[in-house]
């Protein structure tokens, strides 16, 4: 992991909501008499995918969204009635709330006037220096940031007015995205002169792209021109299934190279699973503190004689519900890998035929039938959390090495067998397979 790169940083939020801080670290001598705080950890977003007008849907979903994990929530307002929801919205929600505006400058108007605490504008459909500047101004006098979002699909059919993207495009001439990069930063260069000359710097910048190669290539160009927090996300990715890929190839690429402030993975599904999906992706790269049980599960193999999909979900899902320490639960197939890979978890269970040993921080603690898995390993996950709350155990702390149980005996006929192709082999040793 690279360091984070240093940012100017910006505020989202009130009293009411709490503050969000995105970015930061940036040193005095760079336009700012006191430099920036340290970088703030990189906050979640998603957006709604419901009418904003209608009221009580939009705040049940905001809701959802921000149970689920979501630091900030942003909410499109294309009409003069979803910026007039906006108030009452805003009255009864308690996360920072973005305005996603397009086409018309006034919506921006409206949603600060309605008390939102950011607005996103596209250079590539509100271009007009005097909207912006007005925009700016509203924006100013209510200490509301503006994200400039310079999406590939908005601004490629403008390349034919961007001189400069002439000059950029030789200078990325030997890259495989060099053209595009050229119209981007031209874009950018062009779009935040007006916010310069207004001496607005409260600014997050976004360039996304459906092509994970192409986000990569842009937000790593940008993150070197130009000091504002960068909000990472790959745009039109698709439904969950193929977009986690895609979206964690880029997103994960960027931030393990220290480029990114806040992101936002977008799916062609129920956003929920991007808050998910997003927290998730930082948790894996230690960018933010986990909240909730850390799970770990074998992929199976021709070794596995217990349902070990239908436990790992039931496990998922019942951790989720009850767990809210980040304790690490491993569940395993078998013993050949199993202590090996459980190592460092605090509750673990190794399945065998039919029958599964758990253990708690590397002691066992029960061998039972399949059908009794489950609910064991939860009470002793829910045992072992009360012992950390009351401080008689501490997360991550393995008391005694794993002893894997005896391959001949204890997990039942079905390792026998496989046991009993190994003879001669008596010395298997953990980690083997
Ligand atoms: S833990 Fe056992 S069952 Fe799971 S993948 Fe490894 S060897 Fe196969």
């Amino acid at each position: 992991m690279v360091p984070r790169t240093r940012t100017r940083q910006i505020s989202v939020g009130d009293e009411r909501t709490g503050i969000v801080r995105i970015g930061g670290g940036l040193p005095a001598d760079h336009d700012m008499a006191d430099g920036s705080p340290e970088p703030a950890p990189v906050s979640v977003q998603t957006m709604t995918a419901g009418s904003t007008h209608d009221i009580d849907a939009c705040v049940a979903e905001v809701h959802k969204l921000h149970a689920a994990g979501a630091d900030i929530v942003r909410l499109a307002v294309p009409e003069r009635k979803d910026t007039e929801a906006l108030p009452e919205i805003l009255a009864q929600t308690s996360v920072p709330i973005v305005a996603d505006v397009h086409f018309h400058f006034r919506r921006a108007l409206e949603a600060v006037e309605a008390g939102v605490h950011k607005i996103r504008l596209n250079p590539g459909n509100i271009a007009d220096r005097d909207q912006v500047v007005e925009v700016i101004r509203a924006c100013r006098q209510a200490g509301v940031p503006i994200r400039v979002g310079v999406n590939e699909g908005s601004i490629i059919e403008r390349k034919d007015k961007q001189r400069r993207a002439e000059e950029l495009g030789a200078l990325f001439g030997d890259h495989k995205h060099g053209s595009l990069l050229a119209i981007m930063i031209a874009k950018l260069e062009e779009y935040l002169d007006i916010f310069y000359d207004e001496g607005f710097y409260d600014i997050c910048i976004s360039a996304k792209s459906m092509d994970a190669a192409v986000t990569i290539d842009a937000y790593t160009e940008i993150a070197k021109r130009f000091p504002h927090p960068l909000h990472l996300g790959v745009t039109h990715a698709g439904p969950k299934e193929t977009g986690c890929v895609r979206s964690a190839a880029a997103l994960g690429a960027l931030l393990a190279g220290g480029v990114g402030d806040t992101i936002r993975i977008s799916y062609a599904s129920d956003p929920v699973y991007e808050v998910e999906d997003g927290l998730e992706l930082l948790w894996s790269l230690g960018l933010r503190e986990r909240k909730g049980a850390e799970l770990i599960a074998c992929p199976t193999c021709g070794r596995i004689q217990v349902d070990l999909f239908t436990l790992v979900q039931d496990v998922r899902a019942k951790l989720a519900d009850e767990i809210a320490l980040p304790v690490k639960v491993a569940v395993m197939g078998c013993v050949v890998n199993g202590p090996g890979e459980a190592e460092g978890a605090d509750v673990a269970v190794f399945a065998g035929d039919r029958r599964g040993i758990i253990y708690v921080q590397g002691e066992r603690v029960a061998n039972v039938p399949e059908d009794e898995i489950l609910d064991r390993l939860l009470e002793e996950c829910r045992a072992f959390e009360a012992k950390v709350q009351s401080g008689e155990a501490r997360l991550g702390e393995k008391k005694v090495d794993i002893v894997p149980p005896d391959p001949e005996g204890e997990l039942g006929s079905g390792w026998l067998k496989m046991a009993g192709q190994r003879r001669g082999a008596t010395d298997l040793t953990v980690g083997e397979t």
